[in-house]
């Protein structure tokens, strides 16, 4: 049986944090994109991600705490992605931000990246969606060699190197050959069918499922649905998601915020009010002494995180609000409210009287 602790290099207590550090540090370290070639990397790659897989995800984890790999292997729920991943997942945005894979150094132009608009909601709750997209695949008139004899030439600017050496005074200087734009051969004969480039367009359609809980710029990766390369196999697709905003909800991580305006008597009555979730509707109770700008916190009304599983909170910041207009009969209220806290309704009255006043109630 595998430790899966041993294998992420942490102890059984290691918190969520822990996990995550220790996971991207060897998951750095043994990207296939890095070890190219290398099946001992890849093996161990494969390892460190189911690993991650089960210790970042709180209902795994105690499950193998508990009964091992065997009492994973026994859920249903989680036989799709056991062997090496789940087809979709987002850990890797989510630890990376999404540049690992794509940076100078380590370019992997075969890879695709799409953007899939989600609305405020389906993120917070995960939704299922077809995304059409295009993808490039090798012509097949031309064998993908973009040569209708299916015979590029040699470059003659390079002699097929790719790169040409340029001097500049002292200085040998070595760049890419504009001439082939690197590849080291040209076509002279242009294959009618994808016009010399080697690949056509050809478009496709993917079911994905959202996760619940996802926020905006994270992206999925979907194994195999990317562009074809030479040896007709697709690289993978990228899905960077793209969360519309909310006109009422605010989103920061899994906490949920939202701005209600209360009149200043409810305020001062210490009302009880139902507020808008994202969930539905809850009651919460305005406290009294209330600050305008005040946040009540919701506990579990705000979102899921889709690897802890926890659940954050909503905070309602409630602003209270004077009416613009009042009408005669409000404003003998008023005057009778004043005078019922010793407050003369005179306009030659001193402030300072009403000050101390005004202190001695928060005594
Ligand atoms: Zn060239
Ligand atoms: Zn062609």
């Amino acid at each position: 049986m595998r430790d899966f602790y041993k294998i992420l290099g942490v102890n059984k207590n290691a918190s969520y944090d822990e996990i995550k550090s220790a996971y991207r540090k060897l998951a750095l370290k043994y990207h296939p994109d890095r070890n190219q070639g290398n099946k001992d990397a890849e093996e161990k790659f494969k390892e460190i991600n189911v690993a991650y897989e089960v210790l970042s995800d709180s209902e795994k984890r105690a499950k193998y705490d508990r009964f091992g790999e065997e009492g994973l292997n026994a859920n249903s729920g989680f036989s799709n992605g056991f062997s090496g991943f789940a087809n979709f997942s987002d850990i890797f945005n989510d630890i990376f931000g999404g540049g690992f894979g794509a940076s100078e150094d380590d370019e992997i132009d075969d890879d695709l990246f799409i953007t899939l608009d989600l609305d405020f909601k389906e993120a917070i709750f995960g939704c299922k969606k077809q995304v059409s997209y295009t993808y490039k695949s090798s012509c097949e008139k031309c064998a993908g060699t973009g040569s209708a004899s299916k015979k590029p030439e040699t470059c003659p600017k390079c002699k097929g190197r790719g790169k040409i050496a340029i001097r500049q005074g002292f200085f040998q200087m070595v760049s890419t050959c504009d001439s082939c734009k690197g590849k080291g051969t040209i076509i002279k004969d242009k294959c009618s069918n994808c016009n010399g480039t080697g690949s056509i367009n050809k478009n496709e359609k993917v079911d994905i499922t959202i996760p619940e809980g996802v926020d905006n710029g994270v992206t999925l990766r979907c194994n195999s649905k990317g562009n074809e390369r030479d040896n007709k196999q697709r690289s993978d697709l990228y899905v960077k998601l793209r969360v519309r905003k909310d006109d009422k909800f605010i989103r920061k991580g899994n906490d949920i915020y939202i701005d209600i305006p209360i009149l200043f008597t409810q305020a001062a009555l210490g009302s009880t009010i139902k507020v808008p979730t994202i969930r539905g509707w809850k009651e919460i109770k305005i406290p009294l002494g209330l600050s305008d700008k005040e946040l009540v916190k919701i506990k579990g009304e705000g979102v899921k995180d889709p690897h802890t599983r926890q659940i954050g909170n909503q905070y309602v910041q409630l602003s209270i609000k004077y009416p613009n207009h009042i009408n005669d009969e409000q404003i003998e209220l008023l005057k009778k409210l004043n005078e019922s806290f010793g407050i003369k309704n005179d306009s030659n009255v001193e402030q300072q009287g009403i000050f101390d006043t005004i202190k001695s109630w928060f005594k």
